[in-house]
């Protein structure tokens, strides 16, 4: 058969290398086509090039009937969070601009260090294959562009590689609130999730009109928003890096000799924290991706310094007006909290660690799944960018609960229901897992973020 399979990762966001294309040893009727992921540049402070993050094009000429097609990941097990990868199901389109029509190959399997799956091409053309559906570049600008119709939309200062970084504020407020988007890129759920908010916050799709909540908010609170954090990883196909290697999360403040942020290696977070300075900060929030976890979840600030009774309760009940507002939250899984403050001063440099003291503040990262989330399972699409965004929207029922709490003096927690009290996660979800075949459970869990300042602390 002479069926031409020709592999592109040259779009906005695009990541993957095409080795080489073999007979299939067990079927005479599929071509196995290897592949390996590219990794970031590497990122001196961690002394890794982290990579994890794939998206291609797979375009196919010359076919009469159908061919099967085995897509190999040669050097899965080499990337960021080789233990994510059971469990995972990656998606596909042939339509990379919708992101509705992405869904997921429930056949990927992980065997040997190497990611899998079959996809039977019925006819001639394109098929993009994606860790999770792209966000690119573009969609960002346009996304930028309409919420310049409706709220002030300014650059804060300029990526290594030259792009803007855009801040949109919008309300009146005079409590400040902070959301920061996508500092690690392959997380592209996270600017959907931004999508979600803004066009909530700003009546995208509605010509500016809003609803009473969001006119209520907009009186409580001015909002900071920054969609996207880390633009040049966006258009370079990155897992967790800027345009010099450098993990935004982890340069909020210097690290014995590591000096951050600076000009010339995080810009970005360089500008932001500047600006956060200028307007102080009540409440951050700080949206990412897990690769591991079948949950949404919020993981805190929890024993930074200012860490006390008052910022465990803010914690705990913003957390479960969360759950409360959108059953796709959930408050009992997640990254177990740290057990020492020696443990959490290692990492101050990352962004909610950072802005919670700094601030005296609420911070929260919040982290979505790369799989499906056990909470509300949809196997057929995983966790999507359909709902990513409507976690977005429904951020700001949490966000009215807490209002009066945020600068409250006294001990007003003895004011809030029982079901408000912080819960310290568990990350031992096995007990979900028994119904759930798709959903294998790991002997060793690894965690995509902060969890390793939650592990037990080595010598190194
Ligand atoms: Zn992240």
């Amino acid at each position: 058969m002479s069926v031409k399979v020709s592999i592109s990762d040259c779009f906005d966001g695009g990541n993957i290398k095409f080795i080489r294309r073999e007979q299939n040893e067990q079927d005479a009727d599929t071509v196995d086509i290897i592949l390996h992921i590219k990794p970031d540049v590497y990122t001196v402070l961690e002394k890794i090039g982290h990579m994890q993050y794939f998206s291609f094009r797979s375009t196919i000429s010359g076919l009469d009937g159908s061919q099967k097609v085995r897509y190999v990941l040669e050097n899965a097990e080499a990337v960021s969070y080789p233990d994510a990868w059971p469990g995972t199901t990656i998606c596909y389109s042939t339509n990379v601009e919708d992101s509705d029509s992405w869904k997921r190959n429930l056949d990927t399997y992980y065997m040997a260090g190497k990611l899998q799956w079959e996809h039977v091409h019925e006819k001639n053309g394109s098929t993009f294959f994606s860790y999770f559906p792209p966000y690119s570049y573009g969609r960002h600008l346009n996304l930028v562009s309409k919420c310049g119709d409706y709220a002030n939309v300014e650059s804060v200062g300029q990526t290594v590689d030259g792009r803007e970084i855009e801040l949109v504020t919008v309300g009146e407020g005079k409590l400040t609130c902070w959301i920061t988007h996508r500092q690690h890129p392959g997380e592209t759920m996270a600017e959907y999730y931004a999508e979600g908010v803004l066009t909530r916050l700003l009546g995208l799709d509605t010509e500016g009109k809003v609803d009473e909540q969001v006119q209520r908010i907009l009186s409580l609170y001015t909002f900071y928003i920054v969609p996207c954090m880390c633009l040049d990883g966006v258009v370079r196909g990155h897992l967790r890096t800027n345009g010099c290697g450098a993990n935004l999360n982890r340069e909020w403040t210097t690290k014995r000799f590591y000096e951050a942020p600076t000009l010339e290696r995080s810009p970005e977070v360089y500008h932001v924290l500047n600006k956060m300075d200028e307007t102080g900060v009540d409440c951050f929030l700080d949206i990412h991706g897990d690769e591991e976890l079948p949950f949404n979840f919020l993981s805190g600030a929890e024993l930074v310094p200012n860490w006390d009774k008052r910022m465990e309760s803010l914690h705990g009940a913003f957390a479960a007006a969360y759950a409360r507002a959108n059953s796709d939250m959930q408050t009992k899984y997640g990254y177990p909290p740290a057990d020492t403050r020696e443990r959490v001063l290692e990492y101050m440099n990352v962004a909610t660690n950072q802005v919670a003291n700094r601030f005296n503040c609420l911070g929260l990262t919040l982290e979505m799944p790369f799989k499906d989330c056990l909470t509300n399972k949809d196997p057929e699409r995983g966790w999507s960018p359909k709902r990513s965004r409507e976690l977005g929207a429904s951020v700001l029922a949490p966000l009215e609960y807490i209002h009066p709490y945020l600068r409250a003096e006294g001990e007003f927690w003895t004011s809030l229901p029982a079901s408000d009290a912080y819960v310290p996660p568990t990350n031992d979800y096995k007990a979900e897992l028994k119904d759930n075949k798709e959903f294998v459970p790991l002997k060793k869990r690894f965690y995509s973020d902060v969890y390793e300042l939650r592990k037990p602390k080595e010598d190194n």
